[in-house]
């Protein structure tokens, strides 16, 4: 027998809908590319975004269409969060800092119809505007008068504009809760990105579980800071969240340097930020530099990689800022497990609860998780045994888009599917997840991804090189850095300067290994694959122990 309940689709217009009929006059506030403050509210943003939904339909946009973005976090952008997705079209957020063939490959895999930038972008733009072959037109994220007038592209169109063309009257469609409203490359696994595609129903969940006490608390008396750019997983769901809760939004911009932030936090007030720890290294900087404090900040989440607990105790013992260490991935949309302690913690001394907190923290509902060893039995929560972390719920992957021919992201085990996440990890007897170690090929570096593989790829094309290998080794200031571990060719004179010089133009500038490791052999494992685990073992600190010009 079946339930008696209304059974009404899980919509992400319904957000903004929500926002503006309840919290019309709740402000969003964004620092501009052009620098100036622009100040509106949900009711406006809403109003907007139903116009652009408008003037894209009068484009020829269909339902399921992917629109790209290049773009920063701004209130433009989260109209075209909503617009878009909101008519039943898919936003493809697409990471600007990466190689222009990374964003040609991933504009054309995603079949973009349109992609919006933000002024920033234009010489990117211009790279990529005759390697994007489905690409009708690229919208400039301005108005007329900040136009380029020699742009040299021939479909530019420019987004005040486009929006006029639109009706304020536009409704939103009954769309089918499980279709497409989001698309996110990511480059955390091997071999070209990745595309996961999220649903209205899989976003809206994590929003409600999200926003809950033990996660990440928000309501409509906090002001949400993300620092943690929309282009990178929705900008861990807090455009979404803010809009059901009511939140007042602050956008910064392209301005992301710690005193630009530490301004705009104390201007608007703010009670919540969110970002990676490379972004507070800067503004913690900043402000042991001026003596400034915080007025308003209460709260802020770090993720994206470990939370240094050395920066725990800084944010909590010195600022009076509590942490939410955040653990998730692209594919969990993002947030798997948040470190909010428990109440047997809150006797605990400052020192130890440091420590808990600088675990990953405890699944929230919504997502299971366990650790497995290499033999495929599940370990226990003991905090001390580990093995490879597997996570399965609503709001996690199922499968990557256009994954044609590629192996499945899921595997099965003890008679469930299970999504094997690449990290390595205890759990103790709290259900505080620790990650120890990743089994995936990739480099961390401030928070963005570096394809070890790429960089063996480029340094196996050079004529004197006979073996590589790309490890993550330690580093003070981004977590993470490549570095390459080569094997000559016999009588080859190979400097590290010639090596590093022959990546130029071929990656992004900061995917260049910082620094280069001759040696006679590399260990390779019984299937003939490099033990990089050895080599991190032995090469995992070089960065640390020598500072690298
Ligand atoms: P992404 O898909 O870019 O969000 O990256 C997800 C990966 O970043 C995870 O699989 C982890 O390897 C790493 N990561 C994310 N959050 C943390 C964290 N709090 N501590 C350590 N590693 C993290």
């Amino acid at each position: 027998m079946h339930g008696l309940m209304m059974h009404k689709q899980l919509l992400i217009s319904s957000l903004i809908e929500h926002a503006d009929r309840h919290h019309g006059d709740t402000p969003i506030v964004s620092r501009r590319v052009e620098g100036d403050i622009h100040r509106y509210t949900f009711r406006d943003c809403h109003r907007r975004a139903r116009q652009m939904a408008s003037a894209l339909t009068g484009l020829g946009v269909q339902p399921a269409d992917r629109i790209g973005t290049l773009a920063w976090n701004g209130y433009r952008h989260l109209e075209l969060y909503y617009g878009i997705g909101g008519m039943g079209a898919i936003v493809h957020t697409i990471n600007p800092r990466l190689h222009e063939d990374q964003v040609a490959y991933i504009a054309n895999h995603a079949e973009d119809q349109y992609i919006f930038f933000d002024m920033t972008f234009l010489p990117l733009i211009k790279l990529i505007a005759g390697r994007c072959h489905t690409v009708k037109a690229f919208i400039a994220m301005t108005d007329q008068a900040h136009m380029p007038t020699d742009a040299g592209i021939d479909n530019l169109l420019c987004y005040e504009d486009l929006l006029q063309q639109g009706s304020c009257d536009y409704a939103w469609p009954d769309l089918d809760e499980d279709a497409a409203c989001t698309l996110c490359y990511t480059s955390g696994t091997t071999g070209n990105p990745k595309g996961v595609l999220y649903s209205h129903r899989s976003s809206l969940l994590h929003t409600y579980a999200a926003a809950l006490p033990d996660a990440l608390n928000c309501s409509a008396r906090d002001v949400i800071l993300p620092v943690v750019p929309m282009f990178h997983v929705n900008a861990w769901g807090l455009p979404y969240i803010a809009c059901m809760v009511g939140a007042k939004l602050v956008f910064p911009g392209p301005a992301l340097d710690g005193q630009s932030l530490f301004e705009l936090l104390e201007a608007e007030q703010v009670t919540l930020s969110a970002g990676v720890p490379t972004v507070w290294q800067g503004l913690l900087g900043h402000l042991e530099v001026t003596g400034q404090r915080f007025s308003s900040m209460k709260r802020t989440i770090i993720g994206g990689a470990a939370c240094p607990t050395a920066m725990l105790h800084t944010f909590q013992e010195i600022f009076g800022v509590a942490v939410l260490h955040v653990w998730g991935m692209t594919e969990l949309s993002p947030i798997g497990t948040i470190g909010t302690l428990k109440a047997r913690h809150l006797v605990m001394s400052p020192a130890e609860r440091n420590a808990v907190q600088s675990k990953q923290g405890r699944a929230v509902f919504g997502v299971d998780m366990k650790i497995v060893g290499t033999d495929g039995v599940e370990l226990p929560w003991d905090g001390a045994t580990s093995g490879d972390l597997m996570v399965r719920g609503p709001w996690v992957v199922r499968d990557y888009f256009r994954n044609e021919g590629e192996c499945s992201p899921l595997l099965e085990h003890a008679g469930q599917t299970w999504f094997l996440t690449g990290d390595v990890a205890t759990i103790d007897g709290d259900g505080f997840m620790q990650i120890t170690d990743r089994s995936k090929d990739v480099i961390k570096s401030g928070g963005e991804w570096i394809g070890s593989i790429d960089l063996e790829n480029i340094a196996l094309s050079h004529p004197s090189v006979a073996q590589a290998a790309c490890i993550a080794a330690k580093h003070a200031k981004w977590d993470e850095r490549p570095l390459l571990i080569i094997v000559r060719k016999a009588q080859a004179a190979l400097t590290r300067e010639d090596l590093l010089a022959f990546y130029d133009g071929k990656i992004a500038k900061w995917w260049t290994p910082d620094d280069v490791v001759f040696v006679d052999t590399i260990p390779l494992g019984a299937t003939g694959k490099v033990l990089k685990n050895c080599l991190r073992e032995q090469f995992g600190d070089h960065l640390l122990v020598k500072v690298v010009s």
